[in-house]
């Protein structure tokens, strides 16, 4: 299973709170494997690794997340940019016509879909225009018989095109009209032909085009022809309940401009689905609920952008409070140690940072979150001005934050500490500090 590898790999990031391009190249070779492995075309899996890739290497994860969800949360994004939402099929009077070639899962469809409609409070009604197929006509009655909806066709008309002008007469007390149609082996001149007149005669309000989920890099040549000849307007995937992930219908799409609207899981007529992205592109990358990972980095993502409003120069010029210092452990966790930043200024390497002792900077994560805890515990005046928290209020502010009392004595000596280096660095002003710290 090609997916679980992309699986593992993403596994193996899971601690890392950045990527290299080791890393980001890895895993978009997992994801090409995955998606070429589910029959997504080679010119599209090359675009989309290649848009992730671009990301990964330049969007910063947001503080609080990992470098793995946020990479994920990227292809996610790709991939519905691409795949797009359902096709949108108001519940209302319409007719679709279905096109694709034979096998592919036409005749299952209209009935699936007919059933689906009348589930909806909708009168719906088959008319199977195939003359082609010996037993298209009995299999088609029996579907329709299964879905307890009106069916029209006539064994014994060899007019494709008649029958469908007599069906949609015969069955004009119904809301949904579906009209099937038949197929061929291969995508031959007489099949186009016959469905582009079809088409002129039915003048349906969508064009669906019906594909095997095993249907591969042949998706492409089918989605042209059918939008050349009738234009398409969503896809409908089938036999999704067996092993194919059914990549080709991301080449359909792509092809058609259009979106996909069904997802037939089975042989019965209730077995069809809405399509729905997350759940599809989950399953064609072998991963579990990307959409939920996806919102989880966005929320992030917005919390961090609050945080932003903190502007570095502000702390150069007025006190350093207790509140620059979190805004600046919340940088360092989304840029690295300070003392390599400050490495990387003009003209500081080897200067200041090197005059204090080596962990004075050296906020770990863990001291991170209880010193986040610790001050959530004091009042505004107290996170502007440590200065005015006494032993008392010390002492209520470690108890009732439930971190230790030495935590928060950690905390102010800290803060003191990098109110006096900040001190050293007021009046540098040449905009490189800003610059460092709002990356
Ligand atoms: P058509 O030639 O395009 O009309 O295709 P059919 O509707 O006759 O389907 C061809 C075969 O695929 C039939 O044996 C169907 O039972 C089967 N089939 C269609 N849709 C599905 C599906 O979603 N799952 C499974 N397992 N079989 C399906
Ligand atoms: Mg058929």
């Amino acid at each position: 299973d090609l997916g679980s590898s992309l699986r593992d790999t993403m596994d193996t990031l899971r601690g890392k709170s950045r990527l290299d391009e080791a890393d980001v190249e890895e895993v978009v070779r997992e994801i090409q494997r995955s998606l070429l492995s589910a029959d997504v075309d080679v010119g599209l899996v090359m675009e989309l690794s290649d848009s992730i890739e671009t990301r990964a290497l330049e969007e910063e994860p947001p503080g609080g997340t990992t470098a793995r969800d946020h990479v994920l949360k990227i292809v996610y994004e790709e991939m519905v940019g691409l795949i797009g939402e359902s096709t949108e099929l108001p519940l209302q009077e319409q007719t679709i016509l279905l096109a694709g070639l034979q096998g592919s899962g036409k005749t299952t469809s209209a009935a699936k879909m007919a059933w689906w409609f009348s589930k909806k409070g909708l009168r719906p009604a088959v008319i199977q225009t195939d003359t082609f197929r010996p037993g298209a006509y009995d299999q088609a009655k029996q579907m329709t018989e299964d879905a307890e909806v009106q069916f029209y066709g006539d064994p014994d008309a060899d007019d494709p095109v008649q029958i469908a002008r007599d069906g949609l007469e015969a069955t004009s007390d119904a809301e949904v009209h579906i009209v099937d149609t038949a197929g061929r082996h291969a995508l031959e001149d007489d099949l186009i032909a016959e469905i582009e007149e079809i088409d002129s005669v039915v003048d349906p309000d969508r064009s669906l085009l019906v594909l095997d989920a095993a249907i591969g890099q042949g998706a492409k040549d089918q989605a042209q022809r059918f939008e050349e000849s009738i234009g398409i307007d969503g896809v409908v995937i089938t036999k999704l309940d067996g092993t194919a992930k059914g990549g080709g219908a991301l080449t359909a799409v792509n092809e058609t401009g259009s979106s996909i609207a069904f997802l037939g899981t089975g042989e019965t007529v209730q077995d069809i689905e809405r399509f729905e992205p997350n759940g599809f592109i989950s399953r064609l990358l072998g991963m579990g609920d990307l959409k939920q990972l996806s919102e989880r980095v966005e929320r992030a993502m917005e919390e961090t952008q609050e945080e932003d409003d903190w502007d570095p120069e502000d702390m150069m010029e007025g006190e350093f409070t207790l509140k620059d210092m979190r805004n600046q452990m919340r940088a360092m966790d989304r840029m690295g140690p300070l003392d390599q930043v400050m490495d990387m200024i003009p003209g500081l390497g080897g200067g200041i940072m090197d005059q204090l002792p080596d962990d004075a900077m050296d906020v770990t994560q863990d001291r991170m979150r209880s010193f986040d805890i610790l001050m959530d515990s004091m009042t505004e005046a107290e996170l502007e001005d440590p200065s005015v928290i006494g032993a008392e209020r010390q002492r209520r502010i470690a108890h009732g934050s439930g971190v230790p009392a030495e935590r928060l004595e950690e905390l102010l000596e800290q803060h003191r500490m990098m109110k006096r280096t900040m001190e050293q660095f007021a009046g540098m002003g040449d905009g490189d500090m800003q610059r460092m710290m709002k990356k």
